[in-house]
C-alpha cells in the first residue's frame, strides 16, 4: 500500500532502528517506547488489523509469532516478554497494518492482561 507508513518502512523508504528481518517478516524499534523494550514485528504482506485476518493469509501471522520467538532470544527476553495487538479505534490502533507490539525490560504487571 503506498500510503502505508509500515509498509514504507518495510520498503526502507523511512529509516527504521530494524531489530530483525527474514522474507515475510520485519521487526523495529517503536520510536515512541512504552517499555524499555518496545518492539514492533509485521507481516511484510499488507493487513491493515487483526479483523482481516482469513485463511488465505493467516500464515502471516504465524510467522510473525514465529519471529517473535526468535527476537526473544536474540534480545535475550530472559525474564518474559508481553505481545500486545490493537485492532481498531477502541483499542487505540493508530497503523493500519497489522502489528504486534513485543513489550519487555520491566515488570509489566498484572492489569490489561
Ligand atoms: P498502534 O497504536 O497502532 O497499535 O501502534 C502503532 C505504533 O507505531 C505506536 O506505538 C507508535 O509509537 C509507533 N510508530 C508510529 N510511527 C512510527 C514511526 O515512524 N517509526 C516507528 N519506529 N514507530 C512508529
Ligand atoms: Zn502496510
Amino acid at each position: 500500500m503506498s500510503d502505508c507508513l509500515f509498509c514504507k518502512i518495510i520498503a526502507g523508504e523511512i529509516p527504521s532502528d530494524k531489530v530483525y528481518e527474514d522474507e515475510n517478516v520485519f521487526a523495529f524499534r517503536d520510536i515512541h517506547p512504552q517499555a524499555p523494550v518496545h518492539i514492533l514485528v509485521v507481516p511484510k504482506t499488507h493487513i491493515a488489523c487483526a479483523a482481516d485476518i482469513t485463511a488465505d493469509n493467516s500464515a502471516e501471522v504465524a510467522r510473525c509469532f514465529e519471529a517473535i520467538a526468535k527476537i526473544a532470544a536474540q534480545e535475550g527476553l530472559n525474564d518474559g516478554f508481553r505481545v500486545i495487538n490493537n485492532c481498531g479505534e477502541n483499542a487505540g490502533q493508530t497503523v493500519f497494518h497489522l502489528h504486534f507490539h513485543i513489550l519487555a525490560g520491566k515488570t509489566l504487571g498484572e492489569t490489561l492482561v
